[in-house]
């Protein structure tokens, strides 16, 4: 007879320590868990960078106060090229997980790409200046270190190493995947800019947990997409960008 009351008392008490154990809830760019109210999304309190942070990204680079630091773009050194990809649409971008040998080295510190994914609109502005898409390299060191190589994409002619993704479909619904071989997917050598200046500071991750000491690496030079191809991915993601966030007392580099 006393088995059935403690039953019911456990399944009660494990119902009321769920939300203890339970996952932040999901961050978005509207509504009530937009930008602002990030830092407040997470019960245990590890977004709280995203409102506490005083070097967060990402920011207005603004064209006058850069300093021009000679040689910086000496020591940086991309070495991308045709891998396969795994693209998935994770519910707040397009995000293509690479594997294979793509490594980055800057100022003597190597870095093993991770990922790409896109942004729309950009999410860095040039002296005020917002563009229609920016795409995110995301770069890791052996001891866990951030480096997010950033490339602001204006509306122009097709591009045609992007096109191997955009063709195979942008995965259309949270959690849908695309898997791309070596010979279908892009020559990742070949997206970015052969020769641009860029602009270096240290901000963070512009998704929760907003975790700082992230180096950032911005191409001067813009990417080109199709009209076509931006509304191709504007027609599953638009508005998945971060505002600006405050430079603060932050050095900002250019080469
Ligand atoms: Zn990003």
């Amino acid at each position: 007879m006393l088995v059935k009351p403690i039953r019911l008392k456990l399944i009660a008490c494990v119902l009321a320590t769920l939300p203890l154990y339970s996952a932040a809830s999901e961050w978005s760019y509207s509504g009530h868990n937009s930008p602002d109210h990030w830092a407040g999304l997470d019960a245990n309190g590890d977004y709280a960078t995203c409102a506490k942070g005083t070097h967060q990204s990402p920011i207005d680079i603004p064209s006058t106060s850069a300093t021009h630091v000679k040689a910086a773009s000496a020591s940086l050194s991309i070495n991308y090229q045709r891998s396969p990809l795994d693209v998935v649409n994770n519910g707040h971008s397009i995000q293509a997980n690479v594997t294979g040998d793509n490594s980055l080295q800057f100022q003597g510190k190597t870095y093993k790409l991770v990922q790409f994914h896109f942004h729309s609109p950009s999410e860095h502005l040039y002296s005020g200046k917002r563009f229609p898409m920016e795409m995110h390299w995301v770069n890791q060191a052996s001891d866990g270190s951030l480096l997010v190589v950033a490339a602001m994409i204006k509306s122009g002619d097709k591009n045609t190493q992007l096109e191997h993704i955009w063709s195979k479909m942008l995965p259309q619904k949270k959690g849908a995947h695309v898997q791309l071989s070596q010979e279908q997917a892009p020559d990742l050598g070949k997206i970015l800019p052969s020769s641009s200046k860029h602009f270096f500071y240290k901000g963070s991750l512009t998704t929760p947990p907003c975790t700082e000491g992230v180096q950032w690496v911005l191409f001067e030079k813009l990417l080109e997409l199709s009209p076509d191809q931006i509304s191709a991915f504007q027609s599953v993601f638009t508005g998945n960008n971060r505002p600006a966030e405050a430079i603060n007392q932050r050095e900002i580099d250019e080469d």
